[in-house]
C-alpha cells in the first residue's frame, strides 16, 4: 500500500502534490518524494521517512507536470535510495503494488548494460519505458504492461 498523486497545469503541480501527500501520508510512511517536470527537465526529491520533509523544496519548485509518492515498503529497505519517484533516461515513475516478475526483468535489463540504483521491484518499470519508448508514450505504456505481472497503479 501507498500513496501516489499527479497533477498537470498551473506552474505549482509540486505544490499541490505534495499537499495531496500530506492527505495520504497514513497509507505509507516509509518514505516521500515528488518529481517535477520544470523546463524540459525532470527535478526530483525524495527522503526516507515524513512527507513534512519535502514542504520546502516542494513550494520552491516550478513546473506544471509532478508526481508523487509515500511509500509503504514491500521491496528493499526503507531508506532514501529506494524511496520514490524511480527515474531512468526519460522517465521518472511512482508506484503502487508489487511487480511480481521484476527479478526476471532486472536481470535482462542488467544483462544489456543497464544499472540500477534501487533494491524496490518498481525501479524495472522506469527502466522498461525508456527501453520500450520510441515517440509514442502510449504504446510505450502497452508494451511494458504487458511485461509486467503483479499489481501496479
Ligand atoms: N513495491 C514498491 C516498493 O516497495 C511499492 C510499495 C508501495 O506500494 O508503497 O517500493
Amino acid at each position: 500500500m501507498c500513496g501516489i498523486a499527479g497533477c498537470v497545469g498551473g506552474d505549482n503541480a509540486a505544490e499541490i502534490v505534495y499537499e495531496t501527500l500530506v492527505r495520504l501520508e497514513y497509507r505509507g510512511y516509509d518514505s516521500a518524494g515528488i518529481a517535477c517536470l520544470s523546463g524540459g527537465k525532470i527535478i526530483q526529491e525524495k527522503h526516507r521517512g515524513r512527507v513534512e520533509k519535502l514542504c520546502s523544496v516542494a513550494h520552491s519548485m516550478r513546473g506544471t507536470v509532478a508526481i508523487g509518492h509515500t511509500r509503504w515498503a514491500t521491496h528493499g529497505a526503507p531508506s532514501d535510495i529506494n524511496a520514490h519517484p524511480h527515474a531512468y533516461g526519460r522517465f521518472s515513475i511512482v508506484h503502487n503494488g508489487i511487480i511480481e516478475n521484476y527479478e526476471k526483468l532486472k536481470e535482462g535489463l542488467i544483462c544489456g548494460g543497464e544499472s540500477f540504483l534501487s533494491e524496490t521491484d518498481s525501479e524495472v518499470i522506469a527502466h522498461l519505458l525508456n527501453k520500450n519508448y520510441s515517440g509514442d508514450l502510449i504504446s510505450a505504456l502497452k508494451t511494458t504492461a504487458d511485461m509486467l505481472q503483479g499489481s501496479y497503479a
